[in-house]
């Protein structure tokens, strides 16, 4: 195992990893100088500090947060009451929390609280910080009946399983929910319970996976076991309890973390969504202990990913797996591509290494993923996507309200109840603007409240306003993304800056603000084309961070195709893709010449030349339609 120096731990605890503490301080005693610890740092703001305005980002999260509130407590108990001892008579939700599938309790005792939690946080939702409760209080007293600490929906007899080699879908993976979950409510409402309850979920799983020898070990670590390791150095973080990072450590696998220290990408054949997870793990580590390994392997990580294995929607994976050599997408698309769950694992990564670093980069990629395949993937139910299908004439499917619980319908509830938790940062007394979603910002320990309003992406930039600041001067760092052409301009109380940073940088802008003062910012978007990595006759086409795709008709009305009714994630007989429509472009060109802008307000494109055929719009405003997100480009020299 990595001997780790510890000289460094405690130095810097909660970091960038969405352990946004809320206020009163007493709540959260002992971590409110971690700030300031973090010297040169870039941190998030605890998510209390930001609401969202009105704009599709809130429409989405009031969409969710009703969603949430339609489980019921007594349901979601049912399996964890069962696994007790305890009797329950309530109904069980069924896929993958159906009281015979041994994933039970990811969602209803994980992804849940940590849903309620974040909606508590991020909306002041009380009914839904009541819900939390409730089931932390049920929560407790089922890890009290069975007097071990150990908690969950399934008997302890599931890790053994594991051990013994038999087959097992996931007992550490579930686990793993839960002590987030738990971690959630106490980080983001102040429930101290469920601190205590995650701790002794903690010290359980370190004195069970200690008594065993490091090949057995090693051996059950190739299955899937979600974020133990981060959940692990969290805790750690929290308690300022050394012994939960000897437990994460235990959690980590040299076979993997090896290959990626020495920048070697062997990701082919591994499962997408078993691996991101262990790399916020790593990413984590290095935050709280200062080992400068781990910061090496997630930086490679995420860099090499977001190049060589990601489609242009932001998201990675074939059938839930890295099936090829990097940098080679070609004959890679098909129904089960992207699974939702690896974005939202990619989201929190690049939230991370920006911290560390302030590149836009990585916050460009945030802003590819939220507008394209996150935004887009719940309906207006309040049901999530699971794979998102890139092959032609496909369609967007979701899972029933009771009769699923993906994964991807729990990092989808958390998803969706965050939107605020990365749109603004700081460093010092300084703010950073990463993203452009109406919203408000009060940063009370230092006067400042800034109005975000904009009606982004379909106005092209967005307008600051200051609210009310302390005297003095401070430092308003704005992201220029990448995408933006040179006419990007800023206007300070009207005035135009002679010169504004590049795309693809922050433009940093000091002085003594005052209520009253306004930034607008001007962000002209550009049609553009992006190759798929290893085919360059394959392009997407692009609007500013938008990815437009072709409206190919009505979707299948067809309940079957639309709603999944159980746990499974494909539709049966499902037909065979169409081919890519086909545009005449020049495969080497960066400029989406073959593109036309009907409406920039609408956000409405149209093909042009003998493909004029085709309607395009942003992928996220696609619900109902069958649609291509790529395109077979034809050179004109072909052509003609
Ligand atoms: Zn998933």
């Amino acid at each position: 195992m990595i001997d780790v120096s510890r000289r460094n731990f405690l130095k810097t605890t909660a970091g960038a990893a969405g352990l946004c503490l809320i206020g009163p301080s007493a709540v959260v005693q002992g971590l409110t100088a971690e700030p300031g610890q973090a010297a040169g740092r870039l941190l998030p703001f605890p998510l209390a500090s930001v609401r969202l305005g009105t704009g599709i980002f809130k429409e989405q999260e009031e969409i969710n947060a009703r969603y949430l509130d339609s489980l019921a407590v007594d349901r979601l108990l049912h399996t964890f009451r069962l696994t007790a001892g305890i009797s329950s008579s309530a109904t069980p939700y069924k896929g993958w929390e159906d009281p015979t599938c041994e994933l039970r309790g990811h969602f209803a005792g994980g992804h849940y609280l940590s849903g309620v939690a974040l909606a508590s946080a991020g909306s002041g939702n009380s009914v839904l910080k009541g819900r939390g409760d409730e089931l932390v209080a049920g929560l407790d007293a089922c890890q009290k009946k069975i007097g071990n600490r150990y908690l969950s929906a399934y008997p302890s007899d599931l890790f053994e399983h594991l051990a013994q080699g038999k087959s097992v879908w996931a007992p550490f993976y579930t686990y793993h929910k839960i002590m987030a979950g738990l971690l959630d409510m106490y980080l983001l409402t102040g429930n101290s319970d469920a601190l205590r309850i995650a701790e002794g979920m903690g010290q359980w799983a370190q004195d069970y996976f200690v008594g065993i020898s490091i090949e057995q070990r090693q051996h059950m670590l190739r299955t899937e076991y979600g974020g133990m390791n981060e959940v692990l150095v969290n805790l750690a973080a929290v308690t300022k309890n050394e012994r939960y990072i000897d437990a994460a450590h235990l959690f980590e696998q040299p076979s993997f973390l090896d290959p990626l220290a020495g920048r070697r990408d062997e990701l082919q054949g591994l499962h997408a969504n078993t691996h991101v997870p262990k790399i916020i793990g790593a990413a984590r580590m290095y935050e709280v202990t200062g080992e400068r390994r781990y910061r090496e392997i997630a930086e490679y990580f995420l860099g090499e990913v977001l190049a060589a294995r990601c489609y242009a929607i932001g998201n990675t994976s074939l059938g839930e797996h890295w099936g090829t050599a990097p940098g080679k997408l070609g004959g890679t698309l098909e129904w089960t591509n992207a699974e939702c769950c690896v974005a939202y694992n990619l989201m929190k990564l690049e939230r991370l290494v920006f911290g560390w670093t302030g590149d836009t980069r990585w916050m460009d990629a945030y802003e590819r993923s939220l507008f394209n395949c996150r935004l887009g993937t719940q309906n207006a139910q309040g049901l999530k996507q699971y794979f998102f299908p890139l092959a032609a004439g496909y369609w967007r499917i979701y899972n029933s309200p009771e009769e699923s619980f993906w994964c991807c319908t729990g990092s989808g509830v958390e998803e969706f109840a965050k939107f605020a938790d990365t749109i603004y940062f700081h460093r010092g007394s300084d703010v950073f603007v990463n993203q452009f979603l109406a919203s408000t910002l009060d940063w009370k320990d230092e006067g400042l409240v800034v109005e975000q309003v904009t009606d982004f992406p379909r106005e092209q930039g967005t307008t600051l306003k200051i609210k009310a600041s302390r005297p003095g001067p401070r430092t308003i760092h704005i992201r220029i993304p990448g995408w933006t052409s040179e006419e990007a301009s800023v206007k300070i109380n009207g005035r135009a800056l002679e010169a504004v940073a590049d795309p693809g940088s922050y433009l940093a802008i000091r002085r003594n603000w005052q209520a009253g003062d306004t930034i607008a910012v001007s962000l002209p978007m550009e049609l553009r084309q992006e190759p798929l990595a290893g085919d360059d006759s394959i392009a997407a086409a692009l609007y500013g961070p938008l990815v437009l795709a072709a409206d190919l008709g009505a979707a299948p009305t067809d309940e079957a195709f639309r709603v999944m009714h159980s746990g499974d994630t494909v539709p049966k007989k499902l037909p065979a893709a169409d081919p890519l429509p086909k545009v005449a472009a020049d495969p080497a060109a960066k400029t989406g010449g073959w593109i036309e802008v009907e409406s920039k307000t609408d956000l409405r494109f149209k093909a042009a030349g003998a493909s004029a055929k085709y309607e395009l719009m942003p992928m996220y405003r696609i619900a109902d339609q069958r649609y291509s997100v790529y395109w077979q480009t034809e050179s004109a020299k072909k052509q003609s």
